[in-house]
């Protein structure tokens, strides 16, 4: 065994996740898909049940004690998950993930502001979520979206970045991990060299919120996203982080009941934010299970986490340079546990289908990210994403397995 020398009992942990202990085709579930979607810890799951059994009720209206209940705990789960990003509660909105934070920031911030001649600035490796929304708001403004390029090893070519940051460009937009390739972008330096220019930068921390120490403040973005449900809590929970006077400027995005203070059919007047942007009754179960996520996530501490991922990564990355006519996409020296590769000879969904019978969960497919399948001229990809979670053991038989079935399709 290579386990990290941290003083955490891993097998421990992953006692915790009652899902990993099921079997899929009659074989043990090596679940290596949490780039995807993250497992649940026991913690998480029981948040949700006892919200339901003790204090269901809607937050913020009602008077009552279980409306007060309710109402402290959704209130308490946004300050854990500020606390935990080193960011002001009340400029966290709380939403349903990455998806709904980045298309916020679209249509409050820049569909308003974006003219005729201005420019966006994305990458390479970008998932859909944060490509899409800035292409309907280049088509609705008259703006252009420019892209920054990768080198081959999967890391953002920083020179060539920066000469695209000229003064037409009035926003950037960046993962700060990628999903495919796992590569970590020094999003500080980045997001540094925009803001020199007046540039508003985003990033997409969907993949890094799960797996690294964050500290949303010293990177000095403006506004950053995250998912809840890759970070062991609840689907449709997530939360974008926007500087105050961002949020202050931002008309609402939805209409509806929480984002008031007044309304009048002459007019309404809005809600302070955070709240300006949570129209309608949010996911209070799911917020309360993110809480959940992310005490047991701090419990853990994210170090260890990253240091128990980077050394599955190790392992799992040696033990797939030894098969034969394995690719790897994604090579960059700082790298998420996310491993995205082909096999010469095998289909992608061929080999994940086949995978899948031996127990062993992987994706297949395009993860979001055609621009990046397009660089590489494949249309699909092999993708193994690790978390903390996972033991080196499940490495090996997922390893095996792949060796097993590639000579099926040889
Ligand atoms: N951005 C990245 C880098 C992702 O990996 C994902 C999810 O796969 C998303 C955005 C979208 O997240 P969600 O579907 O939870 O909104």
């Amino acid at each position: 065994m290579n386990a990290p020398a941290a003083a955490i009992d891993w097998a421990a942990v992953r006692a915790d996740f009652p899902l990993l202990s099921r079997e899929v085709h009659g074989k043990p579930l090596v679940y290596l898909d949490s780039a995807n979607t993250g497992q649940k810890p026991e913690a998480v799951i029981a948040a949700v049940d006892d919200f339901y059994r003790h204090h269901n009720a809607n937050v913020s209206r009602a008077v009552h004690a279980l409306g007060t209940e309710a109402t402290e705990a959704y209130e308490g789960a946004r300050g854990k998950l500020a606390r935990f990003l080193n960011v002001r509660a009340d400029e966290l909105v709380l939403c349903s993930g990455t998806t709904f934070a980045l298309n916020l920031v679209a249509y409050s911030w820049a569909l308003p502001r974006l003219r005729p001649g201005d420019a966006i600035v994305l990458t390479r490796m970008e998932h859909h979520a944060n490509i899409v929304p800035w292409q309907l708001v280049a088509q609705r403004t008259g703006a252009i979206i420019k892209v920054a390029e990768i080198d081959e090893l999967g890391r953002l070519d920083l020179a060539q970045l920066y000469s695209l940051l000229t003064p037409e460009v009035k926003l950037l937009a960046l993962t700060h991990v990628s999903n495919v390739l796992g590569t970590v972008n020094p999003v500080r330096e980045i997001c540094r060299e925009a803001r020199k220019r007046g540039i508003v930068s985003v990033v997409d921390g969907s993949q890094a919120a799960p797996h690294r120490a964050l500290d949303i403040a010293a990177i000095g973005c403006d506004f950053y996203a995250i998912t809840g449900h890759k970070m062991s809590g609840p689907t449709g929970t997530g939360a974008l982080w926007a500087r105050r006077e961002h949020l202050a400027e931002m008309p609402p995005f939805l209409g509806g009941g929480e984002m008031i203070k007044e309304v009048r059919f002459e007019g309404t007047v809005f809600n302070d934010a955070p709240h300006k942007f949570e129209a309608g009754t949010p996911n209070i179960a799911g917020f309360i299970g993110l809480g959940a996520a992310v005490d047991y996530l701090s419990a853990l501490g994210m170090h260890h986490v990253e240091a128990r991922e980077q050394a599955l990564l190790d392992h799992a990355t040696r033990a797939l340079s030894q098969v034969p006519g394995l690719r790897i996409f994604g090579q960059a020296p700082d790298k998420a546990a996310v491993i995205s590769f082909l096999v010469e000879g095998a289909h992608a969904h061929d080999l994940a289908t086949l995978l899948d019978l031996e127990g062993v969960a992987i994706r297949s497919g395009h993860h979001c990210a055609h621009p990046l399948m397009h660089h590489f001229g494949v249309p699909a990809t092999c993708r193994a994403s690790l978390a903390y979670y996972n033991t080196f053991d499940e490495v090996d038989a997922f390893v095996a397995a792949l060796n097993k079935v590639r000579k099926l399709l040889a």
